[in-house]
């Protein structure tokens, strides 16, 4: 399984782009960057766009990926829980902020909303997807996906605050895909907001270890641009300490599927920098993506 990083950001600048993931060229998760990262055939690759939750910065390329399809007389398959596809039908493709793709072509819809349950696995382009709620907004899941062989490859969270073992139970993963988006110092923006600090990942790969008795390989996307270096540091202590491998994602990056998941050396691969952003954090504005 190839898994590419489209974006890693949970801000968008010149050299950062919001978070998507890319799975042998044909699904989609989460869609922050999808268009802005794929030629018109590569988009015409895709078969699947799974979305973990309706905040901005993961659904922005959907109506731009709808119109591509559209346009190039094809079709993706849009999935997430029913409230999240409400919500990108209301908000987004609502026949005023852009076309009702859902609705157009009649005789074949560009967008295909297919509704997922909590702890249903359902098949989705070969692949069995399982949703498991995570800590964020009311219906943001994360996405279990497990290969052809039956093999649980990876667990990607989406936004989500610190995880237990009631969410870790449904999950066996050789590779964890989930955010760190402030450091330390703006832990109460993260605790109001639902987003993780090192301290928060922390705290929840200990829940995954004290459980499964193991820790999967971890790839860390969704930082804030402007403290990444911070994060990175906080994170590094983290991976030291627990013995863990966290490999800190960028754009384009593949990430690495360990086989068999096995608890590596404590180490923290620094992902690329997000080099020439240099707004400083000042006041505490309310992150809300
Ligand atoms: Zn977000
Ligand atoms: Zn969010």
């Amino acid at each position: 399984m190839n898994i590419r990083v489209l974006g890693a950001h949970s801000r968008e600048t010149a050299t950062t782009k919001y978070t998507s993931l890319l799975v042998d060229d044909v699904l989609a998760l989460d869609a922050g960057s999808l268009a802005s990262s794929l030629s018109i055939p590569a988009q015409k690759r895709l078969k699947a766009i799974l979305v973990t939750h309706e905040h901005y910065d993961h659904v922005r390329d959907i109506p731009a990926i709808a119109l591509n399809m559209f346009r190039e007389c094809s079709s993706i398959q849009v999935c997430a829980t029913p409230e999240v596809l409400i919500a990108i039908e209301t908000h987004l493709l609502n026949g005023s902020i852009y076309p009702p793709f859902q609705d157009m072509p009649q005789e074949r819809p560009s967008i295909r909303f297919t509704p997922v349950a909590p702890y249903e696995p359902v098949e989705i382009c070969g692949y069995e997807v399982m949703p498991v709620p995570v800590n964020h907004s009311a219906h943001a899941v994360g996405y279990q996906v497990t290969d052809a062989r039956g093999k649980a490859v990876f667990f990607y969270t989406g936004d989500t605050g610190p995880l237990s073992a009631e969410c870790w139970q449904h999950l066996s993963p050789q590779l964890l895909v989930t955010e760190t988006t402030f450091p330390a110092r703006r832990a109460s923006v993260a605790i109001r907001t639902r987003h993780l600090t090192p301290s928060g990942l922390h705290h929840s790969l200990i829940a995954f270890r004290q459980l499964k008795a193991y820790l999967p390989e971890v790839a860390v996307v969704h930082m804030d641009p402007a403290m990444e270096t911070e994060t990175a540091q906080e994170i590094a202590g983290v991976a030291g300490d627990l013995g863990a491998s966290i490999t800190m994602a960028h754009a384009n990056m593949l990430l690495p599927v360990p086989e068999p998941a096995v608890p590596a050396a404590g180490m923290c691969r620094q992902g690329g920098p997000a080099a020439s952003y240099t707004e400083r954090e000042t006041a505490a504005p309310a992150c809300t993506g």
